[in-house]
Protein backbone atom coordinates (compact mmCIF):
# COMPACT_ATOMS: atom_id res chain seq x y z
CA UNK A 1 0.00 0.00 0.00
CA UNK A 2 1.35 3.41 -1.22
CA UNK A 3 2.41 6.02 1.57
CA UNK A 4 -0.64 8.66 1.53
CA UNK A 5 -3.03 6.18 0.25
CA UNK A 6 -5.94 5.04 2.87
CA UNK A 7 -6.45 1.28 2.71
CA UNK A 8 -10.04 1.44 2.29
CA UNK A 9 -9.18 4.02 -1.36
CA UNK A 10 -6.16 1.42 -1.59
CA UNK A 11 -9.23 -1.97 -1.50
CA UNK A 12 -11.63 0.21 -3.57
CA UNK A 13 -9.01 0.49 -6.47
CA UNK A 14 -7.82 -2.73 -6.31
CA UNK A 15 -11.45 -4.20 -6.37
CA UNK A 16 -12.24 -1.81 -9.35
CA UNK A 17 -9.14 -2.99 -11.53
CA UNK A 18 -9.49 -6.64 -10.48
CA UNK A 19 -13.31 -7.26 -11.31
CA UNK A 20 -12.53 -6.19 -14.52
CA UNK A 21 -9.98 -8.85 -15.58
CA UNK A 22 -11.43 -10.70 -18.19
CA UNK A 23 -12.56 -14.14 -17.46
CA UNK A 24 -12.84 -13.87 -13.17
CA UNK A 25 -16.44 -13.12 -12.80
CA UNK A 26 -16.74 -16.27 -15.00
CA UNK A 27 -15.16 -18.59 -13.23
CA UNK A 28 -15.51 -17.99 -10.07
CA UNK A 29 -19.70 -17.48 -10.67
CA UNK A 30 -19.59 -21.03 -12.38
CA UNK A 31 -17.62 -22.76 -9.69
CA UNK A 32 -19.54 -21.52 -6.63
CA UNK A 33 -22.72 -22.50 -8.39
CA UNK A 34 -21.37 -26.07 -8.75
CA UNK A 35 -20.37 -26.07 -4.72
CA UNK A 36 -24.20 -24.22 -4.04
CA UNK A 37 -25.90 -26.94 -5.47
CA UNK A 38 -23.51 -29.98 -3.88
CA UNK A 39 -24.35 -27.69 -0.78
CA UNK A 40 -27.72 -27.38 -0.74
CA UNK A 41 -28.01 -31.74 -2.13
CA UNK A 42 -26.01 -32.50 0.85
CA UNK A 43 -27.51 -30.54 3.65
CA UNK A 44 -30.72 -31.95 2.21
CA UNK A 45 -29.40 -35.27 3.16
CA UNK A 46 -29.17 -34.84 6.74
CA UNK A 47 -30.91 -32.74 9.56
CA UNK A 48 -29.08 -30.06 9.41
CA UNK A 49 -30.98 -27.92 11.35
CA UNK A 50 -30.14 -29.69 14.03
CA UNK A 51 -26.57 -30.37 12.92
CA UNK A 52 -25.98 -26.68 13.01
CA UNK A 53 -27.62 -26.33 16.13
CA UNK A 54 -25.35 -28.56 17.62
CA UNK A 55 -22.42 -27.37 16.11
CA UNK A 56 -23.05 -23.45 16.95
CA UNK A 57 -23.40 -24.81 20.90
CA UNK A 58 -20.09 -27.24 20.75
CA UNK A 59 -18.23 -24.37 19.22
CA UNK A 60 -19.80 -21.68 21.18
CA UNK A 61 -19.08 -23.89 24.08
CA UNK A 62 -15.42 -24.21 23.63
CA UNK A 63 -14.79 -20.44 23.12
CA UNK A 64 -16.52 -19.36 25.93
CA UNK A 65 -14.35 -21.68 28.04
CA UNK A 66 -11.28 -21.52 26.13
CA UNK A 67 -8.60 -20.82 28.83
CA UNK A 68 -9.84 -24.76 30.15
CA UNK A 69 -9.60 -26.31 26.68
CA UNK A 70 -6.20 -24.27 25.65
CA UNK A 71 -4.93 -25.80 28.94
CA UNK A 72 -5.94 -29.01 28.01
CA UNK A 73 -5.19 -29.48 24.58
CA UNK A 74 -1.60 -28.30 25.54
CA UNK A 75 -1.13 -31.19 28.26
CA UNK A 76 -3.12 -33.48 25.47
CA UNK A 77 -0.39 -32.63 22.90
CA UNK A 78 2.47 -32.85 25.03
CA UNK A 79 1.64 -36.43 26.51
CA UNK A 80 1.55 -37.61 22.65
CA UNK A 81 5.08 -36.51 22.20
CA UNK A 82 3.71 -32.87 20.25
CA UNK A 83 6.32 -30.06 21.28
CA UNK A 84 3.93 -27.01 21.60
CA UNK A 85 4.45 -23.59 20.89
CA UNK A 86 2.49 -20.67 21.91
CA UNK A 87 2.48 -17.33 19.53
CA UNK A 88 0.45 -14.42 20.49
CA UNK A 89 1.13 -12.52 17.21
CA UNK A 90 2.27 -13.22 13.79
CA UNK A 91 6.09 -12.58 14.34
CA UNK A 92 5.71 -15.11 17.54
CA UNK A 93 4.95 -17.81 15.11
CA UNK A 94 7.06 -17.46 12.60
CA UNK A 95 10.13 -17.06 15.33
CA UNK A 96 9.25 -20.10 16.36
CA UNK A 97 9.19 -21.99 13.14
CA UNK A 98 12.66 -19.89 12.25
CA UNK A 99 13.96 -21.87 15.75
CA UNK A 100 12.67 -24.79 14.60
CA UNK A 101 14.21 -24.68 10.82
CA UNK A 102 17.44 -23.33 12.31
CA UNK A 103 18.34 -26.15 14.87
CA UNK A 104 17.24 -28.89 12.73
CA UNK A 105 19.02 -27.11 9.46
CA UNK A 106 15.79 -27.63 7.24
CA UNK A 107 15.94 -26.99 3.58
CA UNK A 108 13.06 -28.44 1.99
CA UNK A 109 9.30 -27.34 2.70
CA UNK A 110 6.41 -29.37 1.47
CA UNK A 111 3.11 -27.48 2.53
CA UNK A 112 -0.61 -28.52 2.63
CA UNK A 113 -3.20 -26.24 2.05
CA UNK A 114 -3.49 -23.39 5.30
CA UNK A 115 -5.06 -19.85 5.38
CA UNK A 116 -3.25 -19.52 8.76
CA UNK A 117 0.01 -20.15 7.18
CA UNK A 118 -0.85 -17.50 4.74
CA UNK A 119 -2.13 -15.36 7.39
CA UNK A 120 1.12 -15.21 8.33
CA UNK A 121 3.02 -14.92 5.98
CA UNK A 122 5.11 -18.59 5.96
CA UNK A 123 6.44 -18.74 2.61
CA UNK A 124 7.63 -15.32 2.76
CA UNK A 125 9.28 -16.23 5.87
CA UNK A 126 10.82 -19.23 5.05
CA UNK A 127 11.68 -18.23 1.82
CA UNK A 128 13.86 -15.29 3.21
CA UNK A 129 15.14 -18.04 5.63
CA UNK A 130 16.74 -19.76 2.36
CA UNK A 131 13.97 -23.11 2.67
CA UNK A 132 12.25 -23.71 -0.25
CA UNK A 133 8.51 -24.00 -0.21
CA UNK A 134 6.16 -25.94 -2.64
CA UNK A 135 2.62 -25.55 -2.01
CA UNK A 136 1.38 -29.33 -2.32
CA UNK A 137 -2.53 -28.92 -3.20
CA UNK A 138 -2.75 -28.34 -6.74
CA UNK A 139 -4.77 -24.94 -6.37
CA UNK A 140 -1.89 -23.89 -4.30
CA UNK A 141 0.70 -24.74 -6.53
CA UNK A 142 -0.77 -23.12 -9.28
CA UNK A 143 -1.28 -19.87 -7.96
CA UNK A 144 2.34 -19.78 -6.39
CA UNK A 145 3.41 -20.82 -9.90
CA UNK A 146 1.42 -17.64 -10.75
CA UNK A 147 2.90 -15.74 -7.92
CA UNK A 148 -0.97 -15.31 -6.65
CA UNK A 149 -2.59 -15.58 -3.19
CA UNK A 150 -5.62 -18.10 -3.09
CA UNK A 151 -9.09 -16.13 -4.21
CA UNK A 152 -11.22 -18.48 -1.92
CA UNK A 153 -10.39 -20.53 1.60
CA UNK A 154 -11.15 -23.65 0.24
CA UNK A 155 -10.56 -23.77 -3.76
CA UNK A 156 -7.42 -21.06 -3.95
CA UNK A 157 -7.55 -21.03 -7.99
CA UNK A 158 -11.45 -21.09 -8.76
CA UNK A 159 -10.77 -17.51 -10.58
CA UNK A 160 -8.68 -19.19 -13.01
CA UNK A 161 -10.25 -20.93 -15.91
CA UNK A 162 -9.31 -24.30 -17.65
CA UNK A 163 -7.43 -22.47 -20.34
CA UNK A 164 -5.87 -20.32 -18.21
CA UNK A 165 -4.60 -23.93 -16.35
CA UNK A 166 -3.57 -25.75 -19.86
CA UNK A 167 -1.77 -21.70 -20.80
CA UNK A 168 0.69 -22.43 -17.45
CA UNK A 169 1.41 -26.12 -17.52
CA UNK A 170 1.99 -25.16 -21.45
CA UNK A 171 4.46 -22.77 -20.60
CA UNK A 172 5.92 -24.40 -17.19
CA UNK A 173 5.90 -27.95 -18.02
CA UNK A 174 5.21 -28.56 -21.94
CA UNK A 175 1.82 -29.77 -21.56
CA UNK A 176 -0.02 -29.64 -25.05
CA UNK A 177 -2.49 -26.34 -25.13
CA UNK A 178 -5.69 -28.33 -25.12
CA UNK A 179 -4.21 -30.89 -22.25
CA UNK A 180 -7.35 -32.53 -20.68
CA UNK A 181 -7.57 -31.44 -16.68
CA UNK A 182 -6.41 -34.66 -15.85
CA UNK A 183 -3.21 -34.76 -17.80
CA UNK A 184 -2.32 -31.16 -15.99
CA UNK A 185 -3.19 -33.10 -13.23
CA UNK A 186 -0.29 -35.87 -13.84
CA UNK A 187 2.37 -33.21 -14.61
CA UNK A 188 1.78 -31.55 -11.61
CA UNK A 189 1.53 -34.97 -9.87
CA UNK A 190 4.98 -35.81 -10.99
CA UNK A 191 7.03 -32.43 -10.08
CA UNK A 192 4.96 -32.77 -6.44
CA UNK A 193 6.18 -36.57 -5.87
CA UNK A 194 9.92 -35.43 -6.16
CA UNK A 195 9.36 -31.91 -3.90
CA UNK A 196 7.83 -34.79 -1.24
CA UNK A 197 10.29 -37.01 -1.39
CA UNK A 198 13.22 -34.67 -1.16
CA UNK A 199 11.73 -32.54 1.94
CA UNK A 200 12.93 -32.41 5.38
CA UNK A 201 10.08 -30.23 6.81
CA UNK A 202 6.23 -30.86 6.13
CA UNK A 203 3.53 -27.83 7.10
CA UNK A 204 0.36 -27.75 7.69
CA UNK A 205 -2.53 -26.15 9.31
CA UNK A 206 -5.31 -28.21 11.44
CA UNK A 207 -9.22 -28.04 10.48
CA UNK A 208 -9.68 -28.93 14.61
CA UNK A 209 -8.04 -29.98 17.58
CA UNK A 210 -9.41 -32.53 19.79
CA UNK A 211 -9.04 -30.98 23.39
CA UNK A 212 -9.15 -33.91 25.22
CA UNK A 213 -6.52 -36.82 22.72
CA UNK A 214 -4.52 -34.19 21.31
CA UNK A 215 -5.43 -35.13 17.74
CA UNK A 216 -5.09 -32.71 14.86
CA UNK A 217 -7.68 -33.37 12.41
CA UNK A 218 -7.41 -32.66 8.80
CA UNK A 219 -9.78 -33.02 6.07
CA UNK A 220 -8.66 -32.45 2.54
CA UNK A 221 -9.19 -34.28 -0.88
CA UNK A 222 -5.60 -34.83 -2.87
CA UNK A 223 -3.95 -36.71 -0.02
CA UNK A 224 -0.91 -33.99 -0.24
CA UNK A 225 -2.18 -33.04 3.13
CA UNK A 226 -1.42 -36.54 4.32
CA UNK A 227 1.74 -37.13 2.07
CA UNK A 228 3.42 -33.43 4.01
CA UNK A 229 2.54 -34.51 7.05
CA UNK A 230 4.26 -37.85 7.33
CA UNK A 231 6.90 -37.86 4.96
CA UNK A 232 8.82 -35.01 5.81
CA UNK A 233 11.20 -35.66 9.43
CA UNK A 234 9.90 -33.09 10.69
CA UNK A 235 6.13 -31.68 10.88
CA UNK A 236 4.79 -28.09 12.32
CA UNK A 237 1.35 -27.54 12.11
CA UNK A 238 -0.19 -23.99 12.53
CA UNK A 239 -3.45 -24.40 14.86
CA UNK A 240 -5.55 -20.97 15.48
CA UNK A 241 -6.77 -21.03 18.92
CA UNK A 242 -10.20 -21.35 17.93
CA UNK A 243 -9.70 -24.54 16.22
CA UNK A 244 -10.30 -26.50 19.44
CA UNK A 245 -13.42 -28.87 20.05
CA UNK A 246 -13.96 -30.68 23.52
CA UNK A 247 -13.79 -34.46 22.60
CA UNK A 248 -12.43 -36.62 19.48
CA UNK A 249 -15.73 -37.51 19.50
CA UNK A 250 -16.97 -34.21 17.87
CA UNK A 251 -14.48 -34.21 15.71
CA UNK A 252 -16.84 -36.57 13.43
CA UNK A 253 -19.40 -34.29 13.39
CA UNK A 254 -17.79 -31.39 12.09
CA UNK A 255 -15.92 -32.92 9.67
CA UNK A 256 -18.72 -34.32 7.73
CA UNK A 257 -20.55 -30.87 8.80
CA UNK A 258 -17.85 -28.73 6.93
CA UNK A 259 -17.42 -31.11 4.22
CA UNK A 260 -21.08 -30.68 3.06
CA UNK A 261 -21.23 -27.30 3.80
CA UNK A 262 -18.12 -26.62 1.44
CA UNK A 263 -17.99 -29.09 -1.56
CA UNK A 264 -21.21 -30.85 -0.74
CA UNK A 265 -18.93 -33.82 0.07
CA UNK A 266 -20.78 -36.18 2.93
CA UNK A 267 -16.82 -36.40 4.11
CA UNK A 268 -13.54 -35.40 2.65
CA UNK A 269 -11.40 -37.87 0.26
CA UNK A 270 -9.46 -38.01 3.31
CA UNK A 271 -9.25 -37.19 7.15
CA UNK A 272 -6.16 -37.60 8.74
CA UNK A 273 -5.88 -37.81 12.42
CA UNK A 274 -2.48 -37.07 13.85
CA UNK A 275 -1.16 -38.19 17.10
CA UNK A 276 2.46 -37.41 17.20
CA UNK A 277 5.19 -38.12 15.73
CA UNK A 278 6.22 -41.89 14.42
CA UNK A 279 6.00 -44.25 17.50
CA UNK A 280 8.64 -47.51 17.45
CA UNK A 281 7.63 -50.12 15.31
CA UNK A 282 5.58 -47.75 13.39
CA UNK A 283 6.37 -47.83 9.16
CA UNK A 284 6.02 -43.65 8.74
CA UNK A 285 5.54 -40.84 10.19
CA UNK A 286 7.63 -38.00 11.01
CA UNK A 287 10.25 -38.15 13.70
CA UNK A 288 9.14 -34.53 15.43
CA UNK A 289 5.96 -32.92 15.85
CA UNK A 290 5.30 -29.46 16.39
CA UNK A 291 2.09 -27.33 16.84
CA UNK A 292 2.53 -23.45 16.78
CA UNK A 293 -0.90 -22.28 18.44
CA UNK A 294 -1.38 -18.94 17.05
CA UNK A 295 -4.00 -15.87 18.74
CA UNK A 296 -2.98 -12.95 16.54
CA UNK A 297 -5.57 -11.29 16.95
CA UNK A 298 -8.06 -13.69 18.09
CA UNK A 299 -8.47 -12.49 21.95
CA UNK A 300 -9.16 -9.50 20.50
CA UNK A 301 -11.92 -10.81 18.43
CA UNK A 302 -12.82 -13.15 21.50
CA UNK A 303 -13.23 -10.06 23.65
CA UNK A 304 -16.07 -8.74 21.42
CA UNK A 305 -19.70 -9.15 23.10
CA UNK A 306 -21.14 -9.50 19.38
CA UNK A 307 -18.56 -10.36 17.24
CA UNK A 308 -16.88 -12.59 18.94
CA UNK A 309 -19.26 -15.29 17.11
CA UNK A 310 -16.94 -14.97 13.83
CA UNK A 311 -14.16 -17.46 16.04
CA UNK A 312 -16.87 -20.44 15.07
CA UNK A 313 -16.56 -20.14 11.86
CA UNK A 314 -14.87 -23.67 10.57
CA UNK A 315 -13.75 -22.11 7.25
CA UNK A 316 -15.93 -24.08 4.89
CA UNK A 317 -16.22 -21.48 2.66
CA UNK A 318 -20.31 -21.80 2.17
CA UNK A 319 -20.58 -17.98 2.56
CA UNK A 320 -18.41 -16.98 -0.19
CA UNK A 321 -20.17 -19.14 -2.35
CA UNK A 322 -23.43 -17.75 -1.90
CA UNK A 323 -22.59 -13.85 -1.72
CA UNK A 324 -23.39 -12.13 -4.31
CA UNK A 325 -20.76 -9.70 -3.87
CA UNK A 326 -18.24 -12.39 -3.85
CA UNK A 327 -19.28 -14.17 -6.68
CA UNK A 328 -19.03 -11.03 -9.16
CA UNK A 329 -15.23 -10.19 -7.80
CA UNK A 330 -13.58 -13.43 -6.36
CA UNK A 331 -11.33 -12.90 -3.55
CA UNK A 332 -8.07 -11.48 -4.59
CA UNK A 333 -10.65 -7.70 -4.72
CA UNK A 334 -10.64 -8.37 -1.05
CA UNK A 335 -7.10 -7.14 -0.66
CA UNK A 336 -6.60 -9.90 2.52
CA UNK A 337 -6.08 -13.50 3.43
CA UNK A 338 -9.82 -14.16 4.23
CA UNK A 339 -12.17 -12.74 1.82
CA UNK A 340 -15.86 -12.93 1.61
CA UNK A 341 -18.24 -12.51 4.55
CA UNK A 342 -16.16 -14.45 7.00
CA UNK A 343 -13.31 -12.71 5.94
CA UNK A 344 -15.49 -8.66 6.38
CA UNK A 345 -16.19 -10.06 10.10
CA UNK A 346 -13.27 -10.80 11.14
CA UNK A 347 -10.70 -8.75 9.41
CA UNK A 348 -11.23 -5.57 12.08
CA UNK A 349 -10.61 -7.91 14.60
CA UNK A 350 -7.30 -8.89 13.09
CA UNK A 351 -6.12 -6.42 10.92
CA UNK A 352 -7.90 -3.55 13.01
CA UNK A 353 -10.67 -1.24 11.85
CA UNK A 354 -9.19 0.89 10.09
CA UNK A 355 -7.01 -1.26 8.27
CA UNK A 356 -9.92 -3.44 7.65
CA UNK A 357 -12.11 -0.76 5.78
CA UNK A 358 -14.33 -0.58 3.61
CA UNK A 359 -14.44 -4.74 4.11
CA UNK A 360 -17.91 -4.72 6.80
CA UNK A 361 -18.89 -2.40 4.13
CA UNK A 362 -18.59 -5.10 1.31
CA UNK A 363 -21.85 -6.78 1.53
CA UNK A 364 -25.27 -6.19 0.70
CA UNK A 365 -26.78 -7.91 3.68
CA UNK A 366 -28.98 -10.18 1.61
CA UNK A 367 -28.54 -12.78 4.79
CA UNK A 368 -27.50 -15.44 1.99
CA UNK A 369 -24.42 -16.43 4.43
CA UNK A 370 -26.19 -16.33 7.53
CA UNK A 371 -28.28 -19.02 5.93
CA UNK A 372 -25.92 -21.54 4.76
CA UNK A 373 -23.43 -21.52 7.62
CA UNK A 374 -23.07 -24.58 9.10
CA UNK A 375 -22.04 -22.58 12.62
CA UNK A 376 -24.94 -20.46 12.47
CA UNK A 377 -22.45 -17.11 12.40
CA UNK A 378 -24.64 -14.31 12.10
CA UNK A 379 -22.89 -12.22 9.50
CA UNK A 380 -25.41 -9.85 8.47
CA UNK A 381 -25.75 -8.85 12.59
CA UNK A 382 -21.61 -8.80 12.98
CA UNK A 383 -21.57 -6.21 9.32
CA UNK A 384 -23.79 -4.58 10.78
CA UNK A 385 -21.40 -3.83 14.50
CA UNK A 386 -18.84 -3.18 12.58
CA UNK A 387 -19.93 -0.53 10.34
CA UNK A 388 -21.33 0.89 13.28
CA UNK A 389 -17.91 1.08 15.16
CA UNK A 390 -16.70 2.31 11.80
CA UNK A 391 -19.35 5.49 12.03
CA UNK A 392 -18.12 5.55 15.61
CA UNK A 393 -14.66 5.85 14.83
CA UNK A 394 -15.02 8.48 11.88
CA UNK A 395 -14.12 5.97 9.27
CA UNK A 396 -17.08 6.61 7.03
CA UNK A 397 -17.29 9.11 4.16
CA UNK A 398 -18.26 12.86 4.56
CA UNK A 399 -20.61 12.78 1.88
CA UNK A 400 -22.40 9.95 3.62
CA UNK A 401 -22.61 11.04 7.33
CA UNK A 402 -23.58 14.19 5.72
CA UNK A 403 -26.31 12.92 3.68
CA UNK A 404 -27.58 10.81 6.85
CA UNK A 405 -27.84 13.61 9.21
CA UNK A 406 -30.13 15.23 6.96
CA UNK A 407 -31.88 12.43 6.05
CA UNK A 408 -32.61 11.89 9.87
CA UNK A 409 -33.11 15.36 10.17
CA UNK A 410 -36.13 15.64 7.69
CA UNK A 411 -37.29 12.43 8.95
CA UNK A 412 -37.95 13.73 12.87
CA UNK A 413 -39.68 16.77 10.83
CA UNK A 414 -42.94 16.34 9.19
CA UNK A 415 -42.63 19.53 6.60
CA UNK A 416 -38.74 19.13 5.88
CA UNK A 417 -39.93 15.72 5.03
CA UNK A 418 -42.59 16.21 2.87
CA UNK A 419 -40.67 19.45 1.22
CA UNK A 420 -37.66 17.17 0.65
CA UNK A 421 -40.16 14.51 -1.23
CA UNK A 422 -41.25 16.98 -3.33
CA UNK A 423 -38.23 18.02 -4.53
CA UNK A 424 -36.76 15.41 -5.07
CA UNK A 425 -40.19 14.53 -7.48
CA UNK A 426 -39.49 17.63 -9.34
CA UNK A 427 -35.82 16.91 -9.64
CA UNK A 428 -34.59 14.90 -12.97
CA UNK A 429 -32.42 12.04 -12.29
CA UNK A 430 -30.66 13.15 -15.27
CA UNK A 431 -29.49 17.02 -15.96
CA UNK A 432 -29.05 17.92 -19.98
CA UNK A 433 -28.03 13.65 -20.46
CA UNK A 434 -25.90 13.54 -17.91
CA UNK A 435 -26.55 11.67 -14.67
CA UNK A 436 -26.24 13.30 -11.22
CA UNK A 437 -23.19 13.60 -10.01
CA UNK A 438 -23.42 11.17 -6.46
CA UNK A 439 -25.72 8.36 -9.01
CA UNK A 440 -22.98 8.46 -11.73
CA UNK A 441 -21.47 5.21 -11.10
CA UNK A 442 -25.01 3.74 -10.30
CA UNK A 443 -25.98 4.60 -13.15
CA UNK A 444 -23.45 3.38 -15.70
CA UNK A 445 -25.05 0.38 -16.05
CA UNK A 446 -28.95 1.05 -15.56
CA UNK A 447 -31.70 3.16 -16.23
CA UNK A 448 -33.30 5.01 -13.15
CA UNK A 449 -36.81 4.75 -12.42
CA UNK A 450 -39.11 7.71 -12.71
CA UNK A 451 -40.13 8.92 -9.65
CA UNK A 452 -43.71 8.97 -9.02
CA UNK A 453 -45.48 12.25 -9.12
CA UNK A 454 -47.71 12.04 -5.99
CA UNK A 455 -46.13 11.71 -2.74
CA UNK A 456 -46.83 8.49 -0.98
CA UNK A 457 -48.80 10.16 1.85
CA UNK A 458 -51.21 11.71 -0.67
CA UNK A 459 -51.36 8.23 -2.79
CA UNK A 460 -52.16 6.29 0.52
CA UNK A 461 -54.76 8.88 1.96
CA UNK A 462 -56.73 8.46 -1.80
CA UNK A 463 -56.73 4.56 -0.95
CA UNK A 464 -58.60 5.13 2.08
CA UNK A 465 -60.55 7.69 2.42
S1 LIG B 1 -18.59 -18.03 8.34
FE1 LIG B 1 -19.77 -19.94 8.28
S2 LIG B 1 -20.18 -20.25 6.09
FE2 LIG B 1 -18.49 -18.75 6.21
S3 LIG B 1 -16.62 -19.95 6.05
FE3 LIG B 1 -17.08 -19.71 8.24
S4 LIG B 1 -18.28 -21.53 8.79
FE4 LIG B 1 -18.29 -21.41 6.56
Amino acid sequence: MSGGTSPGRYRAEAARTLTERPGVRAAVTSATDHSNTNRGRAYSEIDSERWRDWARDVKSHVLTHLDHYLEQADASLAANGVRVHWAETAADALTALRGIVRERDLKRAIKGKSMLTEELGVNAHLEGLGVHVREADLGEYIVQMLGQPPTHIVGPAIHLSVADCQRLFHERFGTPLDGSPDLLAKAAREVLRREFLAADLGISGANFLAADTGTIALIENEGNIRLSTSLPRVHVAFVGIEKLVPRLEDVAGFVQLTTRGSTGQPIGNYVSLIQGPRRPGEPDGPEEVHVIMVDNGRTHLLADDEAWEALRCVRCGACLNICPVYRQTGGHAYGWTYSGPIGAIIAPALLGLEQAMPLPFASTLCGACADVCPVRIPIPDLLLHWREQAVDAGLTSTTEAVGLTAYTTAAEHRGLFAAGGAMLRWLPWRLGGRALPILGGWMQERTAPQPSRRSFSSLWKDGIE
